[in-house]
Parts: structure tokens; C-alpha cells; sequence
């Protein structure tokens, strides 16, 4: 690596990129590329001489951007938005710039403790009680993984190994995994992983009278339906802030529940957990006290670029004791006297990134303040969106909105309940098709509808307008039609 070279190059990097974020309205938010179309028209073999950056660059404009689908462009609704900023970017340059690999605490000193210490702010931040504070003196503390179904992964290994300590290896065969039909399905890809039989994956029914909440009552019945046939309950998650609606588990009883029934208790944030930081939004976390784990993505909602997923567990040497190894190889002084985090022994993988760095520089840049103030304004352009819809006869929202999420679509009354989905389905390929706005789809009570989830950190109040109107008119169209 040639440090001058490297200036030049980078610096011509960022210029580009800042290049892209000027022009990013321009182009169409979803990419309106063909299957395939990249293998048109690139090369199939590399090249065998070094190419300037310049070239690489140009090609990156003629060819890649065109099948980008604009995470970051204002106009993007789609999913849970992907936050970018400026502290992310350059954190994320930070932690591939030293490339260290702190596998264990010698690896990298203060790669660990930065993320031992970054930990403990952003739980501070989000008000989780101190048995998840490393500083809290309970044994308790937090890692950051690349995302929450790593994560998972992770707590689920851990709930198995130590129920299994207890029913000998056969038991797998008996473990359930609780969660509800409204919980990501990371967590049932984890359970595939570890080993839970699929036959004891529980996906149980939420409702709209409850918000689409899964209820402890739901989940006692099930326990007591699965202990009666002689499985052992294993795991159950709630979830803060659910993928297709926004909806909100009630962490008390369901913690109350856990607890009753000695299963692990593990609550899935990875979106609204970032609300928590304002005093408004704390309260959807009331009962996490009563919870083993927590995870939350700040690479969704808190300003800090792919990828960042924090975990906090109560009692972290269950991890341990399932993930960690200890190879010659990497003893070292500090490890054998068990005075350190070795966070190799936390996660999946052993190699990891300097992720704290870039966390730490959003926390630090932005400030608390600020960083609420982020949320607030996005939960603001949401209700003002939610308004809007609520205005115009032909549409509905059809899920109680809590954070920045809102699901809505046109009336029943309009056409035949039936016809309703059709439409909505029509309308939602025409607001994408026109390349103005990209928004996903969920199905709820059976119905198609639509999701206009705010967040991408470009959006003002006037892209919201404008997209409004842009729905209006490609109803108006399909009313017509
Ligand atoms: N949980 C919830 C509630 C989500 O909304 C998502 C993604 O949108 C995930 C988990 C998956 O997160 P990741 O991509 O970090 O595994």
C-alpha cells in the first residue's frame, strides 16, 4: 500500500461518491435492469494488467449504478432503510483503513475495549437496565455483530447447549422455538441452523384487534400443547418494531412467561430499537429487564453504515461456553488469565471488524441529541405521511402506525374486498415502475398492502409530499381503468 497513491485515489473515491449523492434523485430508485444484464456487459476474464481508477470508475458509472437500486436516495421507502451519513462513511473508512482483526483482545487492545465500551453508551443510551452493562458488574455486556441473524444464531446456540447440558444430546429433538407470524424469519433460518427440528418451530398467531402483538396467553397454550407431548420449550422472541407492521410484543408478560417456563427470552429490535434513545419511545422496551438477550441494528435506523448489529446478553459465558475455542495458536498471556473479552469467542466467525470505530465516530459526531433528534424528525414525516392518507377517501391506513413505519393501501369499499389486493398490488408496481419511488409490500389479514417506511437519512418533508402525489395520480389511473 503506497501511502501517496492511496491518497490520490481515495480522494478520488470520495469525490465520486459525493458526485453520486448530488445526482442520486436522478436516477430511477429501483434499478430497472433485466436479470442477467451486468454479464452483458462486462468482460468474462480479468484483466491481466493493472487498469487506472479513472477507467474503473467510468465503468462503475455505465454499468453498476444502472443496476443500483438507490438505497439512499430520498425517494427510497422500501424494507427498513439502510442509514447513511457522513460520521458512518468515514467511521467505515476508519475500520477498513487500520483493517485490524481483533479476534481477541492481544489482536487489537483497543479494538476490543472500544467495543466494549461502545456497548455499554449505546445501552446507556437505550435506558437497558445494568445486568447488560459490562460496567454493570453483573457479568452482563454487549458485542456487535454484522446483523441480527447472526446474532440469533449465536443466543439460540447458546439456549440449546445449555438446555441440552440438561437432557443429553438426543434432547434436540425436543427443543421449541416460540416466536410469532409476525417475526422475522431470521430466527427461523437460525433454528434450521442449529439443529431445531422444523416440526418444532412455532410461528403463532398475532391479530389486528392486538396491534398484531403476540399475546402470552397464545404462547402458554402453545408451551403447554408442546410439554404435553414431551417437548421442552426452548426459545422465545419477541420483537420490537416487526419487519411487515411495526409491531410491538409486550416484553413483560412475555418476559414474565419466559421465565416461568425456564425458556430464553430474546428480544429482536433490530429496527425500533433505536427509538429507545428518546424518553417517547422507551416504554415499547419496558420488561427487557426480564430478558437474556437484545439485539438492534444501528445500520437500520441510527446513522451507521453496513454493518452493525448490537447483541447485549445477561450472561455472556453461555456464549462462551458454546462458541469459544482455544487454540495454541492464539494463547496469549492476557486470554489465559481471563482478564480480557476475547470477542472470537462472542460470534460465529474469527476474524471480525473494527466496527465500534465507526459507531463510536456516529455517537460522537452526531451526539445524543442529535441522534434523537434524527428519530423524531422521521417519526414526524410519518404521521404527516400517515395524514395525507388519512385525507384522501380512496385510501386507509390500515395498521396502527408507531414509529416510521406506516402500512396503508385503497379502501375495500371502493371495489370488492377481493379486488382491493389486486389493486393495491397494481398500484404499488406502478409507483415502482416509474422509477419516483421504491416501496414494499406486506400481507395483512390476508390482504396486500402496501409499506412506506421512512428513514433514509436524504428524505425532507418534500419528497414525502411529492411521492404522495405520485401515488394519488397512479391511483387515480387505476380507479380509472
Ligand atoms: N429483525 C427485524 C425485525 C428486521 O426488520 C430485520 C430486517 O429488516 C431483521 C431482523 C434482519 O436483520 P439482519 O439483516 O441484520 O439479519
Amino acid at each position: 500500500l503506497d501511502a501517496n497513491l492511496f491518497s490520490e485515489e481515495s480522494h478520488a473515491i470520495i469525490d465520486f461518491i459525493a458526485d453520486y449523492y448530488h445526482d442520486i434523485e436522478q436516477y430511477p430508485v429501483r434499478s430497472q435492469v433485466e436479470p442477467g444484464y451486468l454479464s452483458k456487459r462486462l468482460p468474462d476474464s480479468p484483466p491481466i494488467f493493472s487498469e487506472p481508477i479513472a477507467t474503473i470508475l467510468e465503468d462503475i458509472k455505465k454499468d453498476i449504478i444502472p443496476g443500483l437500486t438507490h438505497w439512499q436516495s430520498p425517494n427510497f421507502y422500501a424494507y427498513f432503510q439502510a442509514n447513511a451519513s457522513t460520521a458512518g462513511f468515514l467511521g467505515e473508512m476508519l475500520c477498513s483503513g487500520f483493517n485490524v482483526v481483533g479476534f481477541n483482545w492481544i489482536a487489537s487492545p483497543a479494538a476490543t475495549e472500544l467495543e466494549s465500551i461502545v456497548m455499554d453508551w449505546m445501552a446507556k443510551m437505550m435506558k437497558l437496565p445494568a445486568s447488560f452493562h459490562f460496567s454493570g458488574g453483573q457479568g452482563g455486556g454487549g458485542v456487535l455483530h454484522g446483523s441480527t441473524c447472526e446474532a440469533v444464531v449465536c443466543t439460540l446456540v447458546a439456549a440449546r447447549d445449555r438446555a441440552l447440558r440438561r437432557l443429553g444430546h438426543d434432547g434436540i429433538t425436543r427443543l421449541v422455538v416460540y416466536t410469532s407470524d409476525q417475526t422475522h424469519f431470521t430466527v427461523k433460518k437460525a433454528s434450521k441452523i442449529i439443529g431445531i427440528p422444523t416440526s418444532n418451530f412455532r410461528e403463532l398467531p398475532t391479530s389486528w384487534p392486538l396491534d398484531y402483538a403476540l399475546t402470552a396467553d397464545t404462547v402458554r397454550t402453545a408451551m403447554e400443547a408442546d410439554m404435553a407431548q414431551g417437548l421442552v420449550p426452548l426459545y422465545l422472541c419477541a420483537t420490537v418494531g416487526t419487519t411487515a407492521v411495526g409491531a410491538v410484543d409486550p416484553l413483560f408478560e412475555l418476559g414474565q412467561l419466559a421465565a416461568e417456563y425456564g425458556v430464553w427470552f430474546h428480544i429482536d429490535s433490530a429496527y425500533a430499537g433505536s427509538s429507545a434513545i428518546c424518553p417517547e419511545f422507551r416504554h415499547y422496551l419496558d420488561g427487557v429487564e426480564l430478558a437474556d438477550s437484545i439485539s438492534m441494528n444501528p445500520h437500520k435506523w441510527l446513522l451507521t453504515n453496513m454493518d452493525c448489529c448490537c447483541l447485549w446478553i445477561k450472561n455472556p459465558s453461555l456464549l462462551v461456553d458454546s462458541l469459544s475455542t482455544n487454540p495454541e495458536i492464539l494463547r496469549n498471556e492476557a486470554s489465559d488469565a481471563n482478564v480480557v473479552v476475547d470477542y472470537k469467542d462472542w460470534q460465529i466467525a474469527l476474524s471480525r471488524r473494527f466496527r465500534a470505530i465507526k459507531l463510536w465516530l456516529v455517537i460522537r459526531r452526531y451526539g445524543v441529541a442529535n441522534l434523537m433528534e434524527h428519530i423524531r424528525s422521521d417519526v414526524a414525516l410519518a404521521k404527516h405521511f400517515e395524514g395525507l392518507v388519512t385525507m384522501d377517501e380512496r385510501f386507509e391506513v390500515v395498521v396502527r402506525r408507531k414509529f416510521s413505519l406506516v402500512c396503508f393501501g385503497l379502501k375495500p369499499k371502493f371495489e370488492a374486498c377481493d379486488r382491493t389486493s389486486e389493486l393495491n398490488r397494481q398500484l404499488l408496481e406502478a409507483i415502482n415502475t416509474s422509477g419516483r419511488a421504491f416501496m414494499t409490500h406486506a400481507v395483512v389479514n390476508g390482504d396486500f398492502v402496501i409499506r412506506f417506511a421512512i428513514g433514509t437519512t436524504l428524505t425532507e418533508k418534500r419528497h414525502v409530499d411529492q411521492t404522495w402525489k405520485l401515488i394519488q395520480s397512479k391511483a387515480t389511473d387505476i380507479l380509472n381503468t
